[in-house]
């Protein structure tokens, strides 16, 4: 059935966006939805093949092959809209609207999601609450959540999180909150905000009509947020707070002492205190949260002593997803979040991204979900069934009792049992994933599989990664296509793992030095075009085998590989590289006409881009030289196109001119560093974000006397007793020799500490007499916090590329999503 600007009624239970996100195919409802380079759309047949039989579609997309074929389809329901996110917030509100259960909404800067976690822990064991999974505090993650809202729950608690200005009043009908919180309210997204006041303004649109609003009197909200509730919903009780202004509505007093901390909250004009509260919290960011939650726990009708019992289970929220490699060839994703079946839906999907491996999967027991055992490890059990997993093993005593509902199963009481077993040896070439909860302490469980443990490492942040592909693709718009450069292992930070969230971004193209690198990324599941900068003729059997792309830049490779297509009768794919002043690589501008003449005798050569390099595109002095390094390219690559008569793709511009210079980016880009968020340009440097952290530990910390002398040469010397630290990081490691006597620092604890003596093969000495509370095992960062790539690349003399290409493959890539 096809409906045409009907009210969508849904029939299905659960909603999608995704089409790697289907669990109960003939009962889930597909919203496809189009972004900037990602079309919901194209899913639409295969999912109708799986069995889904409900799709909201978009008109402008909604013709051609596919509608016809879907009027045949029967049992499905298809409804054409205008757009399909403004019909899924618009039935995510008539949802919202057929349930009077309270409703608790957060928003604010920081500390969202962490508020709605422990406001949880805090009301679960008085409500069935329902709750936003993880951050999903967006337009589309707003509804998402408010879709979960079933019959049975007594309450429900939603983050609303914005980005632009607009979305808050798009946002508050479907969550239509009776209570709010604001939480830490500081500088995060403000990029397109104009001032912070109309932020707060922003913000502050979600609690338009509820009852209570709590925040935190601080300077940045207090008068603010008394004044603009008097405009926006002047019936609204404030509930605002301090720790130090008494004329507040509540007064908070925190006593911070090491371990526990002591929480007490009075109401303003009482003499007795209402609440109070011991945690285990003691980092004042952590306590702010914990009192928005502790107070809206008080107003939900919560006892001192209900709270007090559910406080002892709130723990700090671990949102981090670790990728990390595993011993004999093992992946393994070590998900910290919630396991709970939402958390489990979450997971799954990452299998995709390891499709050429086995799957494992390691779970506990799933507490406190509130669903009847049998039925609950009956769900579990229907979710894993369509993931084709090998093997499971299952933690815990009631996963143990519900065995029989899984196929493939191993079960044990603990994580220890599971180690000490030896079974975990069998494992090799799987992507295992392991979900437990904190109880169960599935740290040992990575500890026994993980390649490397307690040592450096370079932690790369994939959703720092992808906001910053995210900021070039809105800069260089639909029309430009990117390709990604991941030669020399992607920088440094590991090419299979950068090409594969590349490659989920929907990049279109990648670009390697030699084969071999494509080769590697071919064997792990890239499918994505590749280029490879320097092809060698006895490699073309290789590159034609794993469907790489040669570039061309002289003629007698161009004969080479006319030879080897009229030879094997194949047409070959090919890239034309230009020399426009680099002085490097190509085909010379006098070389032009004659590259034209050869092209036209090799017809089964298909020329797919032509690009050049510009050689000084991060250097203003040198603009005149690169707008000529443009013109040229123009000139010759209009040649080559007007007589191949099929125009390539054109391409030149690489990280530093995509911004510097709006004209050169022409059918493609070629970004590289600042994926990584190393940029020389200053509207860059706001808007990007650090992805790289290199990070090592202090191994011991020595006492040296005036006179003393530390290391190697006895360079180091000590003109009065002092302290340093030995830290495990070396120029084996990639820490350049000439970051020693002080030109390199390290931030441990914070402080920034200077190398003493010279830099050893894999360690290296700091001074640390300033910073008292230093103990082995420190963690401290070479770059990445405090210190940036470029800083540290110029206290070395070099540039950041090759900081961050020496780093040595020794040093583990962790990958991390937050
Ligand atoms: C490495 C490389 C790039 C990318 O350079 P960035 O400065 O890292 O963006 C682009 N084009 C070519 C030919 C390269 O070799």
């Amino acid at each position: 059935m096809i409906y045409l600007n009907e009210p969508v009624q849904l029939k299905s239970t659960y909603i999608s966006l995704d089409s790697r996100q289907i669990y109960e195919p003939t009962d889930t409802a597909f919203f496809a939805v189009r972004g900037l380079h990602h079309d919901g759309h194209q899913f639409i047949e295969s999912l109708y093949q799986k069995g889904v039989r409900e799709f909201i579609v978009e008109k402008i997309a909604w013709h051609g092959l596919l509608a016809e074929k879907a009027k045949s389809w029967s049992n499905t329901s298809i409804w054409v809209v205008t757009t399909s996110i403004e019909t899924l917030q618009h039935i995510a509100h008539l949802h919202r609207t057929s349930f009077g259960l309270p409703v608790v909404a957060i928003t604010g800067s920081n500390g969202k999601t962490t508020c709605k976690e422990w406001l949880f822990t805090l009301t679960k064991s008085k409500f069935q609450v329902v709750r936003s999974p993880k951050s999903f505090n967006s337009q589309i993650g707003v509804p998402l959540s408010v879709w979960g809202i079933k019959n049975q729950h007594t309450l429900g608690i939603f983050e609303a999180g914005i980005s632009k200005s607009g979305e808050m009043n798009r946002l508050e009908p479907i969550i239509r909150p009776e209570f709010g919180i604001l939480t830490h309210f500081g500088k995060a997204h403000s990029k397109n905000f104009e001032k912070e006041s109309d932020k707060l303004l922003e913000k502050l649109q979600l609690f338009r009509h509820t009852k209570k609003l709590i925040y935190r009197a601080s300077s940045n909200t207090d008068p603010a947020v008394k004044e603009a509730m008097q405009v926006i919903n002047p019936t609204c009780e404030l509930i605002s707070w301090s720790t130090t202004d008494p004329t507040q509505s509540i007064y908070v007093y925190w006593k911070i002492t090491g371990k526990i901390s002591q929480l007490k909250f009075q109401k303003r004009n009482q003499s007795e205190t209402f609440l109070s509260v011991k945690c285990a919290l003691h980092d004042v960011a952590s306590l702010e949260n914990l009192s928005h939650c502790l107070i809206q726990a008080h107003f939900l009708g919560m006892t001192n002593e209900e709270i007090n019992a559910a406080v002892i289970g709130i723990k700090p929220v671990s949102m981090r997803l670790e990728f990390k490699e595993g011993v004999r060839n093992n992946q393994l994703i070590d998900d910290s979040y919630n396991n709970d079946l939402d958390g489990l839906k979450l997971a799954l999907p990452l299998f995709k991204r390891y499709e050429e491996k086995s799957k494992v999967l390691i779970i506990s027991d799933f507490l406190e979900t509130g669903i009847e055992e049998a039925d609950l490890y009956k769900q579990i059990a229907q979710l894993v069934k369509q993931q084709k997993i090998v093997k499971i093993y299952g933690v815990g005593a009631q996963i143990e009792r519900n065995k029989q509902f899984f196929n493939e199963i191993n079960t044990y009481a603990t994580a220890e049992s599971l180690v000490e077993s030896g079974d975990l040896t069998d494992l090799h070439d799987s992507v295992i994933l392991l979900k437990g909860a904190r109880k169960f302490a599935f740290e040992k469980i990575v500890n026994a599989l993980e390649t490397k443990t307690h040592c450096t490492q370079l932690e790369i942040n994939l959703e720092t990664l992808h906001h910053n592909l995210n900021y070039y693709r809105n800069l260089v718009g639909k029309e430009t296509k990117i390709m990604g450069m991941v030669k020399a292992q992607a920088y440094g930070a590991g090419a299979v793992e950068i090409a594969k969230i590349l490659q989920s971004q929907g990049i279109e193209y990648l670009t390697v030095a030699y084969t071999d690198e494509g080769i590697q990324l071919r064997n792990n599941g890239i499918y994505t075009p590749i280029m490879v900068m320097n092809p060698q003729v006895e490699e073309f059997d290789k590159m034609t085998s794993y469907a790489l792309e040669p570039e061309i830049y002289n003629f007698s490779l161009l004969k080479a590989i006319d030879e080897y297509s009229n030879h094997h009768n194949k047409n070959i794919k090919i890239h034309l590289k230009l020399d426009t002043g680099m002085k490097r690589l190509g085909f010379e501008m006098n070389e032009i006409e004659e590259l034209n003449d050869e092209l036209n005798q090799m017809p089964q050569l298909w020329v797919v881009s032509i690009l050049s390099h510009l050689a000084a595109s991060e250097n203003p002095t040198h603009k005149e030289f690169t707008l000529h390094q443009i013109k040229q390219f123009e000139d010759a690559s209009q040649a080559i196109s007007n007589r191949l008569g099929y125009k390539p793709l054109w391409h030149i511009a690489n990280s530093a001119a995509i911004q510097n210079y709006p004209q050169s980016r022409f059918d493609m880009v070629r970004l590289g560093i600042s994926m990584y968020g190393v940029s020389g340009n200053s509207i860059e440097k706001k808007s990007l974000e650090n992805v790289l952290t290199l990070k090592t530990y202090v191994s011991q910390i020595k006492n040296v006397l005036k006179g003393e002398t530390v290391g190697y040469g006895r360079i180091g010397q000590f003109k009065e007793d002092g302290k340093i630290a030995t830290l495990a990081i070396g120029y084996a490691d990639g820490y350049n020799r000439s970051l020693g006597i002080g030109a390199g620092l390290f931030e441990i604890r914070g402080t920034l500490c200077p190398t003493v003596g010279s830099i050893c093969m894999d360690m290296c000495m700091v001074d640390v007499n300033h910073l008292p509370e230093i103990q082995e095992g420190d963690e401290a960062i070479v770059f990445g916090g405090k210190i940036q790539i470029g800083t540290l690349a110029k206290a070395a003399q070099t540039i950041p590329y090759e900081i961050m290409t020496g780093i040595s493959s020794r040093v583990k890539r962790i990958y991390i999503r937050e």
